[in-house]
């Protein structure tokens, strides 16, 4: 008897869903066992997924600190319990291998990117954007009224050398902290990275 691959895998699984029924196997019956079995002695976090601004709720599954399993929230009403892969795929995200936990540093001119300490990379960036706070900095700016022509100066007290930019990756609170950031450096260069 000739089988073509397409043949041979339907015949497979019919044969496998004949023998499960005869010995009294309920698929669905080990699928809720499996289930219960993999989230054992997990925690329930309910979570906001933070790929896009879709905001689809998940429920995570943390045991030991680590996250175990996740998946959509039935709850939630902007997902009821379905998540698209980028979501899915998020543990992948936080254990990646090859996911950076350290601040890097490059010397200029050098070929490598070393690992820093996070209080110096925080010292370097502070000490930065105060240097160039204090060289772009701009008291006033010279206006002229489109209409008259009337040229004033007005304060505006602003830095001019620095911008900020925010993320589809960062939730409320972040985009908060962000924003007031910016406002007490006096930047007035908010940016969105969707917008770029
Ligand atoms: S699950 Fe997908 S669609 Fe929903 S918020 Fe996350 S990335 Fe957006």
């Amino acid at each position: 008897m000739d089988v073509s691959r397409r043949g041979f895998l339907k015949l497979s699984g019919i044969s496998i869903a004949a023998l499960a029924t005869g010995l009294g196997f309920d698929p669905k019956v080990a699928e809720a066992k499996g289930y219960s079995l993999r989230i054992e002695g997990s925690k329930k976090i309910p979570s906001i997924c933070h790929f896009c601004s879709g905001g689809c709720g998940m429920l995570l599954h943390v045991k030991d600190g680590k996250l175990i399993h996740l998946e959509g929230d039935p709850d939630n009403p902007v997902n009821e319990g379905t998540l698209c892969p980028k979501a899915a795929s998020l543990s992948s995200v936080a254990y990646a291998p090859h996911r950076p936990t350290k601040p890097k540093y490059r010397t200029p001119g050098a070929k490598d990117w070393v690992d820093i300490s996070w209080d110096e990379a925080l010292d370097r960036i502070a000490k930065k954007m105060k240097e160039v706070r204090d060289t772009t900095w701009k008291a006033t700016e010279q206006v002229t009224d489109s209409k008259t022509g009337q040229t004033q100066n007005l304060t505006v007290n602003r830095t001019e050398g620095m911008v900020f930019l925010g993320s589809a990756e960062i939730d409320n609170e972040e985009c908060y902290i962000l924003k007031k950031l910016s406002q007490v450096v006096g930047s007035p260069y908010h940016e969105h990275q969707a917008r770029i």
